[in-house]
């Protein structure tokens, strides 16, 4: 296990000496099969593969969850061996952030809408920690999953936007049974908010079926009412439990994630809802060619 970047670089120079691709995993631990579903893949396309284990005070907002974040960590690194034993970053606090550090990565445009409009500061926390990253490991690919839809749209244009030579690629989301995005944050649901919480999945599954059975995308009419008919259908599943509280349901291009008007190129479905004091996302990416 590596806990300082002095440490990490010696490991990434090391790696890249035996002609080794490193392919790096970003993470806050408290890892599941959804964590674990990166690390596989990141085996395959890379001969070392690292695991980065940090909770990220900067990606928190002032009455968010940094402190009750689970930290378990020997049950991860259990969990690890279980894929391989990738090679384990856990820096604390203050190695990434040392007194006076005075840094932000920030970027425009994709971090405004939906969960920049809840939580302002949660992006530029996370383009900053995901940068320093980066270049401590020298990373050649970068994992993350599609459960972070926006997350993922802003890590891109990062990528983009600063010609950052590390290969970004995204993984799809992994489930519990009942269709229940896998989150860390899951733990932390009593029982009937977990029973509750899968109305969310199931939320995104109905309109997704709604479109692909009403054919939307023939008729310019049909496209326009869909829209609503949809965010209607997902509204009225999510309120069937009756502790849910939504924050945002948004049908979006899935590049610029610009609010569409009409469905008639793909499209993500992207949902926020409260329950408790916990807050639960899911999406729905929407490949219009693949249902003409
Ligand atoms: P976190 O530890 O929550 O910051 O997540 C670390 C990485 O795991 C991010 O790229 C997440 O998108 C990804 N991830 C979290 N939950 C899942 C899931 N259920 N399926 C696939 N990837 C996930």
């Amino acid at each position: 296990m590596i806990r300082t970047i002095k440490e990490l670089r010696c490991w990434s120079r090391q790696q890249h000496h035996a002609q080794k691709r490193i392919g790096l995993v970003p993470t806050m631990g408290a890892l599941h099969e959804g964590h674990l579903s990166l690390v596989k893949t990141a085996n395959q396309y890379c001969e070392a593969t690292l695991v980065s284990i940090f909770v990220n005070p900067a990606q928190f907002g002032v009455n968010e969850d940094f402190y009750q974040y689970p930290r378990p960590l020997e049950n991860d690194l259990r969990l690890l061996q279980t894929v391989g034993s990738p090679e384990v970053f856990v820096p604390d606090v203050a190695e990434m952030y040392p007194a006076g550090f005075d840094a932000l990565v920030h970027i425009g445009g994709v971090t405004q809408p939906f969960e920049g409009a809840f939580r302002p500061t949660h992006f530029d926390g996370v383009t900053t920690v995901v940068l320093k990253l980066f270049l401590a490991s020298e990373t050649d690919a970068a994992f993350f999953g599609q459960k972070d839809f926006q997350q993922v749209c802003v890590i891109r244009k990062m990528v983009t936007d600063l010609n950052i030579p590390v290969e970004i690629v995204v993984c799809p989301t992994v489930r519990e049974p009942d269709g229940l995005a896998m989150s860390s944050r899951n733990r932390y649901l009593t029982e009937s908010q977990r029973a509750q919480a899968v109305v969310l999945s199931q939320s995104l599954t109905l309109a997704e079926k709604m479109i692909i059975d009403e054919k939307i995308f023939n008729t310019e009419t049909i496209r326009q009412k869909i829209r609503q008919k949809i965010r209607q259908k997902i509204r009225s599943k999510i309120e069937t439990a009756s502790d849910m509280k939504i924050d945002y349901i948004a049908i979006a291009n899935p590049k610029t994630l610009d609010e569409l008007t009409t469905i008639d190129s793909d499209a993500v479905i992207l949902v926020a809802a409260r329950i408790g004091t916990t807050r639960l996302i899911d999406n729905v990416l929407l490949s219009i060619a693949d249902h003409r």
